[in-house]
């Protein structure tokens, strides 16, 4: 399902808002070039995208850019363990398989894991502001 290039811009506009960023065409560039993506690139293919559309930009403004989206709550961090970090346009709640071959991550859901309790020494010691599961293994493309 593809969101409207409307729809798009005005949840954007409105975290913006919530979170006093303003609103560039810059920002509004390097938002629409992963709101879509199921891939959950990484800075650097975000990157090579907005190259494209703007020439001079840097790759720190890029991955700058991406972290402050992850603060307003627009995007969500998929940790890469030691490899880049990859980003997440789907703020709602899922679990990842990831391959590890060729770095690939699929979205699923599933409502079994999503009523996972979090064991109770982990809630006493810590705050605990979410949870996920990822699933590791050979893609369907890997396993051939
Ligand atoms: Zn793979
Ligand atoms: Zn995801």
């Amino acid at each position: 399902m593809n969101k409207q290039t409307g729809d798009i811009s005005e949840t954007f506009r409105n975290k913006c808002r919530e979170a006093n960023l303003k609103i560039t065409p810059q920002r509004m560039i390097i938002f629409e070039s992963l709101v879509d993506d199921k891939g959950h690139p990484s800075a650097d293919i975000v990157f090579q995208r907005v190259r494209k559309k703007i020439p001079n930009v840097s790759f720190d403004t890029i991955n700058r850019t991406l972290l402050s989206f992850v603060d307003m709550g627009l995007l969500k961090v998929v940790e890469g363990y030691g490899r880049p970090k990859r980003f997440d346009p789907d703020t709602e709640s899922h679990h990842h398989f990831q391959c590890t071959r060729c770095n690939k991550i699929i979205d699923f859901c599933d409502k079994a894991l999503d009523a996972i309790e979090v064991p109770k020494d982990i809630k006493n010691r810590f705050t605990v502001t979410g949870k996920k599961v990822v699933v590791e293994g050979l893609c369907d493309s890997c396993r051939k």
